[in-house]
């Protein structure tokens, strides 16, 4: 009997039309072909049909777009426009996602194989709040006056402000685990500031950007403020990333693809914030309940197959109750039943890709073969569509492959730790440092760790929360910069001094 629960079931009509429209980019609020006429085809995960296809940006696209882009910053209604009109503008395009949320939806779960019941309630409407947010920011930006005390002519007297402005033109490159929330999370504050944008989606998961791309030009703002490209990383977003026209990169996905991008914005010291990877820890006190730990472990790594930069994925568990929570993680991960986002009983859909499917086999395998032991899943499941089943890995060490690389899957690592003095250095023993979460009821215990978890979030007896107003990103290898609240405004705003002689 196949593990998977049924079939992915016929799109919506919204969805069949959107599906079959034309393949084009969008440049200056105008469709257009790529110039090369090259197309990427779009695959449902569910079971590796090409559902689509997406024109394949080249240099030449690039170009019109920084244009397009360059002259929206510098002349015209977005140059001119009082803060207030920008504030209703992304208020209006937050509105157009709600009044198509379901289409929104199905669409991301389609593409990116994950629940049509989680890309409702957490993807589609937490980019509609992220807009709602950072609407609020444009007619909230502010600098200082400051006394400054430079010796003029006698008689004469300095006054000094601060004003912030636009950074400029932004590329933003994106992932394909949150496509359209990433997508606004780039594009919500580069609005509210007054940056224009060229936003490149995952190739995976080019729809939803798209469909936000027609929900642009139906909001009204002017031609050359948000442009959407599709294609690949390695050619259209390298074109962005070095193009003299691009004041700023913006970019989420992998460490290996940051380093790179860091290493080419150099050439033109473009401003560069990056969102990177994890290996967050799960750190579970002994006074925590058995039943809270196990839920809260297990929705850490579980949660969008473990496709999360801040997934939960090494589970540490003191001494007195790792034997029970690592059997209940276990049986949590058995019990999940694997399906295509679009049928209603699924609770965990397909991995993105078939590459990923296979990067995260990879792991498991590389765990096995490191000693590790495979307490659920592990093997492949025998269905078409790109599963893999939720797996837990215990009697690992520090030193695994498993325990110290990204997987990006639904793969948990467990280890038992003894004494509290040594779980800081535990969880910090990796590149990375993006999140971490510490579960108990001892305050003590808890408020004496958190300086010590070197992590830009760190969640007490929860694991995931995000808000548009709590900022995000990496400490080390996981990046810099932060996203979200004031951080995201002063990100997208440059600092400038005016110095007037009175
Ligand atoms: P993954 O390998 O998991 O797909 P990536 O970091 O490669 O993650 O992809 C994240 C985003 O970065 C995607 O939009 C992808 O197209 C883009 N990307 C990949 N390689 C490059 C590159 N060399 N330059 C710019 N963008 C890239
Ligand atoms: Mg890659």
């Amino acid at each position: 009997m196949s593990a998977v629960i049924a079939e992915q079931s016929a799109p919506s009509s919204a969805v069949a039309r959107f599906l079959s429209r034309r393949p084009q980019l969008f440049i200056n609020n105008e469709w257009v072909d790529a110039k090369s006429g090259k197309l990427i085809p779009v695959i449902d995960p569910a079971n590796g049909r090409n559902i689509a296809s997406v024109a394949d940006a080249g240099e030449a696209d690039v170009d019109a777009a920084v244009a397009a882009a360059r002259r929206a910053l510098e002349h015209g209604d977005w140059a001119d426009m009082r803060p207030a009109k920008r504030e209703a503008l992304i208020w209006r395009l937050s509105d157009l996602i709600e009044q198509n949320a379901d289409e929104l939806a199905e669409l991301e779960s389609l593409d990116n194989g994950k629940t049509k019941f989680m890309a409702n309630i957490v993807d589609v409407a937490g980019t509609r709040n992220y807009f709602r947010y950072m609407a609020g920011w444009a007619t909230k930006i502010e600098g200082s006056t400051i006394d400054v005390s430079a010796g003029g002519p006698p008689g004469t007297k300095f006054q000094a402000q601060t004003r912030r402005e636009p950074v400029g033109v932004v590329a933003q490159i994106i992932p394909w685990n949150f496509p359209l929330a990433m997508a606004a999370w780039k594009l919500g504050p580069a609005l509210a500031t007054g940056c224009t944008c060229i936003l490149k989606p995952a190739e995976q998961t080019p729809l939803t950007a798209l469909r936000l791309a027609e929900l642009i030009a139906e909001a009204g703002f002017p031609p050359g403020v948000v442009n959407v490209l599709t294609g690949y990383g390695e050619t259209t977003g390298a074109a962005l990333v070095r193009h003299p026209g691009v004041d700023k990169v913006a970019f989420t996905g992998s460490g290996e693809v940051g380093k790179l991008i860091n290493k080419s914005a150099t050439d033109t010291l473009k401003r560069v914030s990056l969102e990177l990877g994890g290996k967050s820890p799960v750190i579970m006190l002994q006074d925590m309940d058995v039943q809270t730990a196990v839920g809260g472990a297990a929705q850490a790594i579980f949660f969008n197959a473990g496709q999360v930069c801040a997934a939960g994925s090494r589970l540490y568990v003191q001494r007195d109750i790792y034997d029970q929570v690592l059997e209940g993680v276990a049986g949590a991960a058995n019990a999940i039943k694997l399906g295509p986002g679009l049928s209603p009983d699924t609770e965990m859909g397909p991995l993105v890709s078939s590459e990923q499917q296979q990067r995260v086999m990879d792991y498991i395998q590389a765990g096995r073969s490191e000693g590790a032991s495979v307490m659920a899943g592990g093997e492949p499941v025998d269905h078409p569509g790109y599963f893999v089943k939720p797996t837990v890995l215990a009697s690992v060490n520090n030193s695994m492959r498993v325990v110290q690389e990204e997987i990006f899957g639904p793969v948990l690592v467990a280890e038992r730790f003894d004494d509290l003095n040594e779980i800081a250095d535990i969880a910090n023993a990796t590149p990375y440092g993006l999140s971490a979460s510490i579960w108990s009821n001892d305050l003590r215990a808890v408020n004496r760790l958190i300086p010590k978890i070197k992590a830009g979030t760190v969640w007490v007896n929860c694991h995931g929360p995000v808000d548009p107003n709590m900022p995000f990103g990496g400490f080390k290898q996981s990046g810099t910069g932060r996203e979200s609240g004031r951080a995201a405004i002063e990100m997208y705003t440059e600092l400038k001094s005016v110095c007037m002689m009175i």
